[in-house]
């Protein structure tokens, strides 16, 4: 039987998971696996498109309901990856990216452990900080909250199969798809 390959994908907020995975994902013809979170929408997302956007209680009945493959509390916040997401697809051959964090990705690695790891960072912590600030979504609150989140995030670098070190968005899709491709 034809399966699909599984790629998670994590590394700190603003190391370029969704610039990179979103144009990688439109070169290949992957479909996004949409996660859930309790976290506010932002400017321009949408609901069923970005992520499903849920109330905690909301959240928490699908918890109890076993329809997360993971689930975690990243930056405060609920965010899981639904089942519904992800196993049919992987069924029918379809690979599979998910962008989500360290905690998660060793939750499904667990599950498929036939599952490729791959670990995203920037060149320099300097480069972290201008790019998180330069994305203009967040407060100053949720900006540090990040960055200081991102040094406990770098130390599961090594639990991961293989990092992409964010230069330039070109270098890293073709890195991306390079490791697809050798997948498949
Ligand atoms: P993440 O999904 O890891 O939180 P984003 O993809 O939102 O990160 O990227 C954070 C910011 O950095 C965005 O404004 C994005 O446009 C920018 N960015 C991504 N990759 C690069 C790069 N190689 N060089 C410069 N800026 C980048
Ligand atoms: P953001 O709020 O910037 O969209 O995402 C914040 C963090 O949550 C990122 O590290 C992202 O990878 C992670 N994340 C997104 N979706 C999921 C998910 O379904 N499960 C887990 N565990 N983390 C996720």
């Amino acid at each position: 039987m034809v399966k699909g390959e599984l790629f998670i994908v994590s590394g700190p907020s603003g190391a370029g998971k969704s610039t990179i995975c979103r144009i990688v994902r439109k070169q290949l013809g992957i479909n996004l696996a949409t996660s859930a979170t309790t976290r506010e929408p932002r400017e321009g997302e949408l609901n069923g498109r970005d992520y499903y956007f849920l109330g905690v209680e909301e959240f928490k009945e699908k918890i109890q309901n076993k329809e997360f493959l993971e689930y975690a509390t990243v930056h405060t916040n609920y965010y899981g990856t639904l089942k519904s997401e992800v196993e049919a697809r992987l069924a029918t051959g379809e690979n599979v990216i998910l962008e989500i964090d360290v905690q998660g990705g060793l939750q499904v690695k667990d599950v498929y452990p036939e599952a490729h790891l791959v670990f995203f960072r920037t060149p320099t912590s300097e480069d972290l900080e201008r790019r998180l600030r330069g994305r203009k979504t967040d407060s100053e609150e949720t900006i540090q909250l990040r960055l200081k989140n991102s040094l406990e995030e770098l130390k599961y670098e090594d639990k991961y199969d293989i990092t992409i070190t964010n230069h330039t968005v070109e270098k890293s899709c073709e890195e991306l798809v390079k490791i697809i491709n050798s997948k498949n």
